[in-house]
Protein backbone atom coordinates (compact mmCIF):
# COMPACT_ATOMS: atom_id res chain seq x y z
CA UNK A 1 0.00 0.00 0.00
CA UNK A 2 1.35 3.15 -0.82
CA UNK A 3 0.26 6.86 -0.22
CA UNK A 4 0.59 9.60 -3.09
CA UNK A 5 0.41 13.09 -1.78
CA UNK A 6 0.73 15.87 -4.37
CA UNK A 7 1.11 20.07 -3.34
CA UNK A 8 0.97 22.97 -5.14
CA UNK A 9 3.59 25.50 -4.28
CA UNK A 10 2.52 29.25 -5.51
CA UNK A 11 5.66 31.35 -5.19
CA UNK A 12 5.84 35.08 -4.66
CA UNK A 13 7.20 35.60 -8.35
CA UNK A 14 4.67 34.00 -9.63
CA UNK A 15 5.89 30.48 -10.43
CA UNK A 16 4.63 27.11 -9.14
CA UNK A 17 6.19 24.07 -7.86
CA UNK A 18 4.22 20.75 -7.72
CA UNK A 19 5.44 18.49 -4.94
CA UNK A 20 5.04 14.77 -5.18
CA UNK A 21 5.73 12.05 -2.82
CA UNK A 22 5.17 8.52 -2.32
CA UNK A 23 5.26 6.37 1.13
CA UNK A 24 4.91 3.11 1.33
CA UNK A 25 2.35 2.37 4.50
CA UNK A 26 1.87 -1.08 4.17
CA UNK A 27 3.07 -1.26 7.69
CA UNK A 28 0.26 0.57 8.44
CA UNK A 29 -2.33 -0.37 6.72
CA UNK A 30 -1.35 -3.61 8.01
CA UNK A 31 -1.60 -2.69 11.72
CA UNK A 32 -4.89 -1.18 11.21
CA UNK A 33 -6.15 -4.27 9.92
CA UNK A 34 -5.21 -6.34 12.96
CA UNK A 35 -6.85 -3.74 15.00
CA UNK A 36 -9.94 -3.62 13.26
CA UNK A 37 -10.32 -7.61 13.36
CA UNK A 38 -8.66 -7.70 16.94
CA UNK A 39 -12.08 -5.68 18.02
CA UNK A 40 -14.17 -7.16 15.92
CA UNK A 41 -13.23 -10.99 17.39
CA UNK A 42 -13.37 -9.18 21.27
CA UNK A 43 -16.99 -7.97 20.66
CA UNK A 44 -17.95 -10.81 19.49
CA UNK A 45 -17.14 -13.18 22.20
CA UNK A 46 -18.20 -10.44 24.70
CA UNK A 47 -21.48 -10.22 23.20
CA UNK A 48 -23.16 -13.13 23.85
CA UNK A 49 -21.80 -13.50 27.79
CA UNK A 50 -22.83 -9.77 28.35
CA UNK A 51 -26.79 -10.20 27.00
CA UNK A 52 -26.91 -12.88 29.77
CA UNK A 53 -25.43 -11.03 32.24
CA UNK A 54 -28.16 -7.97 31.51
CA UNK A 55 -30.91 -10.70 30.64
CA UNK A 56 -29.88 -11.97 34.69
CA UNK A 57 -30.12 -8.78 35.81
CA UNK A 58 -33.88 -8.24 34.21
CA UNK A 59 -35.14 -11.24 35.55
CA UNK A 60 -34.28 -10.54 39.24
CA UNK A 61 -35.56 -7.47 38.61
CA UNK A 62 -38.80 -8.59 37.72
CA UNK A 63 -39.05 -10.77 41.03
CA UNK A 64 -37.23 -13.92 39.61
CA UNK A 65 -35.42 -14.76 42.83
CA UNK A 66 -38.74 -12.87 44.95
CA UNK A 67 -39.14 -9.22 45.60
CA UNK A 68 -36.48 -6.93 46.12
CA UNK A 69 -35.72 -4.90 48.43
CA UNK A 70 -35.85 -1.27 47.16
CA UNK A 71 -32.42 -1.39 48.07
CA UNK A 72 -31.57 -4.57 45.77
CA UNK A 73 -33.48 -3.12 43.55
CA UNK A 74 -31.62 0.10 43.07
CA UNK A 75 -28.15 -2.02 42.85
CA UNK A 76 -29.35 -4.29 40.43
CA UNK A 77 -30.99 -1.39 38.25
CA UNK A 78 -27.67 0.12 38.01
CA UNK A 79 -25.84 -2.64 37.11
CA UNK A 80 -28.65 -3.98 34.57
CA UNK A 81 -28.64 -0.18 33.12
CA UNK A 82 -24.71 -0.78 32.53
CA UNK A 83 -24.98 -3.94 31.19
CA UNK A 84 -27.07 -2.54 29.01
CA UNK A 85 -24.95 0.20 27.94
CA UNK A 86 -22.27 -2.08 27.68
CA UNK A 87 -23.84 -3.85 25.13
CA UNK A 88 -24.94 -0.79 23.00
CA UNK A 89 -21.42 -0.35 22.99
CA UNK A 90 -20.13 -3.91 21.72
CA UNK A 91 -23.21 -3.39 19.35
CA UNK A 92 -21.88 -0.19 17.73
CA UNK A 93 -18.68 -1.53 17.80
CA UNK A 94 -19.66 -4.13 15.07
CA UNK A 95 -21.90 -2.29 13.21
CA UNK A 96 -18.68 -0.18 12.66
CA UNK A 97 -16.68 -3.26 11.77
CA UNK A 98 -19.80 -4.79 9.31
CA UNK A 99 -18.99 -0.56 7.72
CA UNK A 100 -15.68 -0.50 7.55
CA UNK A 101 -15.62 -4.24 6.00
CA UNK A 102 -18.67 -3.72 3.37
CA UNK A 103 -20.36 -6.07 5.22
CA UNK A 104 -23.73 -4.55 6.71
CA UNK A 105 -26.69 -5.80 4.86
CA UNK A 106 -29.27 -4.30 3.57
CA UNK A 107 -33.10 -4.97 3.36
CA UNK A 108 -34.32 -2.00 1.20
CA UNK A 109 -38.40 -1.78 0.78
CA UNK A 110 -41.18 0.88 0.64
CA UNK A 111 -42.16 2.47 3.56
CA UNK A 112 -44.13 5.47 5.08
CA UNK A 113 -42.35 8.36 6.33
CA UNK A 114 -44.39 9.11 9.26
CA UNK A 115 -44.80 5.39 10.70
CA UNK A 116 -40.91 5.50 10.62
CA UNK A 117 -40.83 8.75 12.76
CA UNK A 118 -43.54 7.93 14.75
CA UNK A 119 -41.92 3.94 15.85
CA UNK A 120 -38.70 6.14 16.78
CA UNK A 121 -40.16 8.71 18.60
CA UNK A 122 -42.13 5.81 20.50
CA UNK A 123 -38.81 3.86 21.09
CA UNK A 124 -37.38 6.78 22.42
CA UNK A 125 -40.12 7.16 25.16
CA UNK A 126 -38.22 5.49 27.61
CA UNK A 127 -34.98 7.57 27.05
CA UNK A 128 -36.59 10.81 27.16
CA UNK A 129 -38.31 10.29 30.18
CA UNK A 130 -35.07 9.58 32.08
CA UNK A 131 -33.82 12.47 31.05
CA UNK A 132 -37.36 14.62 31.27
CA UNK A 133 -37.30 15.35 27.82
CA UNK A 134 -40.36 15.57 25.64
CA UNK A 135 -39.96 14.53 21.90
CA UNK A 136 -43.10 15.80 19.64
CA UNK A 137 -43.52 15.87 16.14
CA UNK A 138 -44.01 19.29 13.76
CA UNK A 139 -46.96 17.96 11.26
CA UNK A 140 -47.26 14.62 10.37
CA UNK A 141 -46.21 14.94 6.51
CA UNK A 142 -46.48 11.09 5.21
CA UNK A 143 -45.04 9.94 1.88
CA UNK A 144 -43.12 6.64 0.29
CA UNK A 145 -39.27 6.13 0.85
CA UNK A 146 -37.00 3.42 0.20
CA UNK A 147 -34.93 2.18 2.95
CA UNK A 148 -34.11 -0.44 5.71
CA UNK A 149 -36.56 -0.01 8.16
CA UNK A 150 -34.84 -1.51 11.28
CA UNK A 151 -31.48 0.54 9.98
CA UNK A 152 -33.31 3.55 9.56
CA UNK A 153 -35.09 3.13 13.01
CA UNK A 154 -31.11 2.64 14.30
CA UNK A 155 -30.61 6.12 12.71
CA UNK A 156 -33.55 8.41 14.00
CA UNK A 157 -33.39 6.47 17.56
CA UNK A 158 -29.72 7.74 17.79
CA UNK A 159 -30.49 11.56 16.54
CA UNK A 160 -32.98 11.49 18.81
CA UNK A 161 -31.28 9.96 21.72
CA UNK A 162 -28.43 12.37 21.60
CA UNK A 163 -31.12 15.07 21.38
CA UNK A 164 -31.81 14.01 24.69
CA UNK A 165 -29.03 13.46 26.08
CA UNK A 166 -27.63 16.72 25.39
CA UNK A 167 -30.81 18.63 26.35
CA UNK A 168 -31.66 20.23 29.46
CA UNK A 169 -34.31 18.61 31.81
CA UNK A 170 -37.68 19.99 30.73
CA UNK A 171 -36.17 20.54 27.31
CA UNK A 172 -38.79 20.10 24.40
CA UNK A 173 -37.08 18.31 21.34
CA UNK A 174 -38.94 18.59 17.43
CA UNK A 175 -38.85 16.18 14.96
CA UNK A 176 -40.11 17.56 11.42
CA UNK A 177 -39.97 16.20 7.67
CA UNK A 178 -39.82 17.92 4.40
CA UNK A 179 -40.81 16.57 1.08
CA UNK A 180 -37.95 17.47 -1.55
CA UNK A 181 -37.92 16.47 -5.07
CA UNK A 182 -36.04 12.93 -4.11
CA UNK A 183 -36.41 12.51 -1.05
CA UNK A 184 -38.14 12.91 2.37
CA UNK A 185 -35.62 15.06 4.68
CA UNK A 186 -36.48 14.46 8.57
CA UNK A 187 -34.39 17.16 11.20
CA UNK A 188 -34.27 16.80 14.81
CA UNK A 189 -33.91 20.30 16.95
CA UNK A 190 -33.04 20.00 20.10
CA UNK A 191 -32.60 23.54 22.60
CA UNK A 192 -29.09 21.85 24.71
CA UNK A 193 -25.78 22.68 24.50
CA UNK A 194 -24.99 22.53 21.07
CA UNK A 195 -21.73 22.25 19.30
CA UNK A 196 -18.87 24.43 19.10
CA UNK A 197 -18.12 26.13 15.82
CA UNK A 198 -15.19 23.83 15.55
CA UNK A 199 -16.45 20.74 15.95
CA UNK A 200 -19.19 20.51 13.66
CA UNK A 201 -17.25 19.67 10.66
CA UNK A 202 -16.20 16.43 12.67
CA UNK A 203 -18.89 14.89 14.84
CA UNK A 204 -19.99 12.53 12.39
CA UNK A 205 -16.39 11.26 12.19
CA UNK A 206 -15.73 7.77 14.42
CA UNK A 207 -14.79 8.46 18.10
CA UNK A 208 -15.90 12.36 17.63
CA UNK A 209 -16.75 13.39 21.23
CA UNK A 210 -17.07 17.03 22.57
CA UNK A 211 -16.37 17.93 26.09
CA UNK A 212 -18.27 16.76 29.15
CA UNK A 213 -22.46 15.70 28.95
CA UNK A 214 -24.86 16.54 31.52
CA UNK A 215 -24.99 13.25 32.74
CA UNK A 216 -22.00 12.37 33.56
CA UNK A 217 -22.68 8.02 33.75
CA UNK A 218 -24.47 8.32 30.21
CA UNK A 219 -21.20 8.56 28.23
CA UNK A 220 -21.45 7.18 24.69
CA UNK A 221 -18.38 6.03 22.23
CA UNK A 222 -18.28 8.91 19.54
CA UNK A 223 -19.15 6.07 17.43
CA UNK A 224 -23.15 6.53 16.94
CA UNK A 225 -22.98 9.57 14.57
CA UNK A 226 -20.25 7.63 12.67
CA UNK A 227 -23.04 4.43 12.27
CA UNK A 228 -26.10 7.15 11.37
CA UNK A 229 -24.29 8.70 8.51
CA UNK A 230 -22.85 5.06 6.84
CA UNK A 231 -26.02 4.12 7.42
CA UNK A 232 -28.33 7.27 5.28
CA UNK A 233 -25.22 7.13 2.74
CA UNK A 234 -25.68 3.26 1.76
CA UNK A 235 -29.24 4.20 1.21
CA UNK A 236 -28.70 7.00 -1.13
CA UNK A 237 -29.45 9.54 1.53
CA UNK A 238 -27.39 12.31 3.10
CA UNK A 239 -26.55 13.78 7.15
CA UNK A 240 -25.93 16.94 7.79
CA UNK A 241 -25.85 19.73 10.91
CA UNK A 242 -26.48 23.08 11.85
CA UNK A 243 -25.70 24.30 15.31
CA UNK A 244 -24.60 26.70 17.82
CA UNK A 245 -23.22 26.61 21.44
CA UNK A 246 -25.19 27.29 23.77
CA UNK A 247 -28.45 27.26 21.72
CA UNK A 248 -28.84 24.37 20.23
CA UNK A 249 -28.91 21.78 17.22
CA UNK A 250 -30.68 20.65 14.33
CA UNK A 251 -29.39 17.20 12.59
CA UNK A 252 -30.96 16.73 9.16
CA UNK A 253 -31.20 12.95 7.30
CA UNK A 254 -32.75 12.59 4.09
CA UNK A 255 -34.05 9.08 2.53
CA UNK A 256 -34.71 8.60 -1.05
CA UNK A 257 -37.87 8.22 -2.27
CA UNK A 258 -38.57 4.90 -4.29
CA UNK A 259 -38.43 3.93 -7.86
CA UNK A 260 -40.99 2.67 -10.26
CA UNK A 261 -40.97 -1.23 -9.70
CA UNK A 262 -39.14 -0.65 -5.92
CA UNK A 263 -40.70 -3.87 -3.70
CA UNK A 264 -42.87 -2.57 -0.66
CA UNK A 265 -42.30 -4.59 2.62
CA UNK A 266 -42.40 -8.58 2.63
CA UNK A 267 -45.65 -8.80 4.32
CA UNK A 268 -47.70 -6.67 2.06
CA UNK A 269 -45.98 -8.56 -0.90
CA UNK A 270 -47.35 -11.53 0.32
CA UNK A 271 -50.99 -10.24 1.30
CA UNK A 272 -51.46 -9.30 -2.67
P1 LIG B 1 -21.72 9.60 21.55
O1 LIG B 1 -21.97 8.15 21.66
O2 LIG B 1 -20.47 10.06 22.23
O3 LIG B 1 -22.91 10.45 21.82
P2 LIG B 1 -22.07 10.35 18.80
O4 LIG B 1 -21.31 9.93 17.59
O5 LIG B 1 -23.53 10.05 18.86
O6 LIG B 1 -21.32 9.73 20.03
O7 LIG B 1 -21.87 11.91 19.00
C1 LIG B 1 -20.56 12.44 18.91
C2 LIG B 1 -20.45 13.71 19.70
O8 LIG B 1 -21.24 14.74 19.09
C3 LIG B 1 -21.01 13.59 21.11
O9 LIG B 1 -20.06 13.15 22.02
C4 LIG B 1 -21.41 15.02 21.40
O10 LIG B 1 -20.28 15.70 21.86
C5 LIG B 1 -21.80 15.58 20.05
N1 LIG B 1 -23.27 15.60 19.89
C6 LIG B 1 -24.02 14.68 19.22
N2 LIG B 1 -25.33 15.04 19.21
C7 LIG B 1 -25.42 16.19 19.90
C8 LIG B 1 -26.50 17.08 20.24
N3 LIG B 1 -27.76 16.82 19.87
N4 LIG B 1 -26.19 18.18 20.96
C9 LIG B 1 -24.93 18.46 21.33
N5 LIG B 1 -23.86 17.67 21.04
C10 LIG B 1 -24.10 16.55 20.34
Amino acid sequence: HFEARLQILDAEDGTRKVLASLRDISLRVEAQHQRDEFISTVSHELRSPMTSVKGAMGLLLAGAGGEPTAQTRNILEIAHRNADRLVSLIDDLLDIEKIASGNMTFNMERHDIGALIDEAIEANGPFSRRFDVTIERDGAEGGQVFIDFDRSLQVLNNLLSNAAKFSPAGGKVIVACRELPEAFEVSVTDHGTGIPAEMVPKVFDKYAQVGAQRDGPVRGTGLGLAIVKAIAEEQGGCVALDSAEGEGSTFYVTFPKPAAGDPGPVEERQEK
